[in-house]
């Protein structure tokens, strides 16, 4: 019996969904960890009292208060693996990011009472309270813990639900590391929240270091931006030639800091044909990162809109598209725990 809605038994909810005596001895670690951990990630959560709290793939049993499923065969698991997957389509169907980010990601204008945390190894110092280090553990699992350990220079929370921002992410100094920023007034939001992350995490993919390195000498003989000069091979010269260079200096000028321009550009090129928001008519980094979060939260597209290319477009390279299972499988635990994927009950 295993339950979702109780942390110490999400270690089943894996995306292959091997049988599940093969994963016994990874779900005991993984819940003497949360024991170690305080286990305060699932004590925020609302106890189990009814069928309703099961998400669709689970079963009640009342005498326990718990939710489980099982699966015994490769055939089972499939089956759960692909309801799971058609749950979390559903729910980021009509998510979005939300940002008022400016060209190349900077940080928010006004950040009001932000705190900027610095990362050693995946710790934050200082030490942040639960809710801060609440959104710190999303951002791991969306990021994966190795890429926050090693890329994030500072997390910082501020709280704002005036301002548009979730998220936000700009290179540091040292330029294998950046900066990233939450606004905690969205974690009611996590739809929106969650999609933002991925968004974030599409420009660190998409702008890192060995894609677009910083220190080039002479001209730029392939696309040249604020990061730097990006590689031959990066994801973002193939992105740029096979959909932004047609634009030309029709592209929104200064990167898209004027709204109108970018509404107007957005209206004059095939609009959501072309983009997947308006958004991603700011500029050729802000595509990217909005076809990313696409790519990653919705089922491969069939059609040949220009739209459904650019989430294609990702599906070329293997290493991403081990990316986007890592990061569902991390968001169907996560959601599983907090009991938020059930519409098709
Ligand atoms: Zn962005």
């Amino acid at each position: 019996m295993h339950h979702i809605g109780d942390y110490c038994g999400d270690a089943e909810l894996v995306r292959r969904y091997i049988p599940r005596t093969r994963l016994a001895i990874f779900s005991l670690l993984l819940c003497l960890f949360v024991i170690l951990s305080g286990g305060w990630l699932y004590s925020r959560y609302e106890p189990i009292q009814s069928a309703a709290d099961c998400t669709s793939v689970e079963t009640f049993d009342p005498t326990n208060s718990t939710c489980y499923y099982e699966c015994e065969t490769e055939e089972a698991c499939a089956r759960l693996a692909k309801q799971v997957d058609t749950e979390l389509d559903a729910f980021f169907k009509n998510s979005q990011t939300k940002s008022n980010e400016q060209a190349g990601d900077g940080r928010p204008a006004d950040s009001k009472n932000e705190v900027i945390f610095t990362n050693g190894n995946g710790i934050l110092q200082p030490k942040p309270n639960n809710r801060q280090a609440a959104l710190w553990a999303l951002f791991q699992k969306i990021a994966s813990n190795d890429i926050s350990k090693q890329t994030v220079d500072t997390f910082s929370v501020f709280d704002d639900d005036q301002n548009a921002t979730a998220a936000a992410v700009w290179r540091s100094e040292q330029p294998k590391k950046w900066h990233v920023t939450v606004n905690q007034a969205y974690d009611n939001e996590p739809k929106d929240l969650i999609h933002t992350l991925v968004h974030e995490y599409g420009h660190i993919l998409t702008l890192s270091e060995d894609q677009v390195p910083s220190a080039v000498t002479g001209s730029c003989p392939t696309l040249s931006l604020q990061e730097g000069c990006a590689a031959q091979s990066a994801y973002i010269t193939e992105f740029s030639k096979r959909y932004w260079q047609r634009y030309d200096k029709k592209a929104p000028k200064n990167d898209g800091e004027d709204q109108d321009e970018v509404q107007r550009f957005y209206n004059q090129n095939g609009k959501d044909q072309t983009f997947v928001s308006e958004y991603a008519a700011t500029n050729l980094t802000e595509d990217m990162a909005e076809s990313f979060a696409s790519f990653v939260l919705q089922s491969k597209p069939s059609g040949t809109k220009t739209v459904d290319k650019k989430i294609a477009f990702y599906y070329e390279y293997p290493a991403l598209v081990r990316e986007r299972e890592r990061i569902r499988t991390a968001l169907a635990k996560e959601l599983g725990s907090r009991q938020m994927l059930r519409t098709t009950r």
